[in-house]
């Protein structure tokens, strides 16, 4: 901290790296040109293996992977990686169909764009993911007022090192899924509106995309047991097993089992 501080504001890290891993070069250069013209540093990969790779030697602060892919999909992609060292995954998919969607944010990816999408929009959530996970990396040890564990169900999620523990062992959550969980378990007897969920876990300005919420609450569902957030119809969700077992609002989509 003594040498030569630059003037630019330069995060600690220094520009944040991103993988696309997209097979079509049209969109994989449209999404490149546009994360690197907001400063991050870009690097492609066209196929599946060639993105776990390159994920593998460049450990990027985010990656930006489409679902259909040659080689490996998107979802075997992100299983992969996630494996090795948990990153925030943004998926890129072109169905739109929510079992798809379950699985791929089963899988690690923390959030979605279904094709078609605006560059802003893709920028948007790049920018939202990384705040999310900066703040995470970032929360100062607090040591008179230690973040204590919280449960969930019988999840046990402990806030200092993120881990989570069930009757059935450890889960990996994706650092969203994390944060989401958190806040519910917190105030248990809280409902909240999916609009307050997309504000406070994902920092979106409201009117952004709610169905990422509820992709991530049956994410949730599907790693810690279905009764860990119950669905208040019309109103969003809170932290519960009162009505354990009820379906979630929204499409009836008959759930791949
Ligand atoms: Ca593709």
């Amino acid at each position: 901290m003594t040498a030569t501080a630059p003037s630019a504001p330069v995060s600690p890290a220094g520009p944040r790296t991103i993988l696309v891993v997209e097979d079509e070069t049209s969109i994989a250069e449209a999404v490149a040109t546009r994360l690197r013209s907001e400063g991050f540093v870009v690097h492609l990969a066209a196929d599946g293996p060639s993105g776990v790779r390159s994920c593998h030697d460049l450990a990027p602060d985010l990656v930006v992977l489409d679902l259909m892919l040659p080689g490996l999909d998107g979802l075997d992609v992100c299983r992969a990686i996630q494996q090795e060292r948990p990153v925030p995954v943004l998926m890129l998919t072109a169905r739109d169909s929510e079992a798809d969607l379950v699985e791929g944010l089963a899988t690690g990816a923390d959030d979605y764009l279904t094709k078609p999408f605006s560059a802003r929009e893709l920028v948007a959530r790049v920018h939202a993911l990384l705040r999310t996970v900066e703040r995470a990396a970032s929360l100062p040890p607090v040591p008179t007022d230690a973040p204590t564990p919280v449960a969930l169900g019988d999840a046990r999620l402990d806030p200092v090192t993120r881990e989570v523990t069930t009757p059935a062992g450890i889960v990996h959550l994706t650092p969203t899924e994390f944060d989401l969980a958190v806040h519910l378990a917190h105030d248990p007897r809280r409902v909240f509106t999916r609009e307050e969920l997309l504000e406070t876990v994902w920092g979106y300005p409201a009117g952004g995309g709610t169905r990422t919420v509820d992709s991530h609450v049956r994410a949730l569902r599907r790693k810690l047991g279905n009764d860990v957030v119950r669905t208040v119809h019309g109103v969003g969700y809170a932290a519960g097993t009162e009505s354990a077992g009820t379906e979630s609002a929204g499409t009836e989509s008959g759930g791949a089992a």
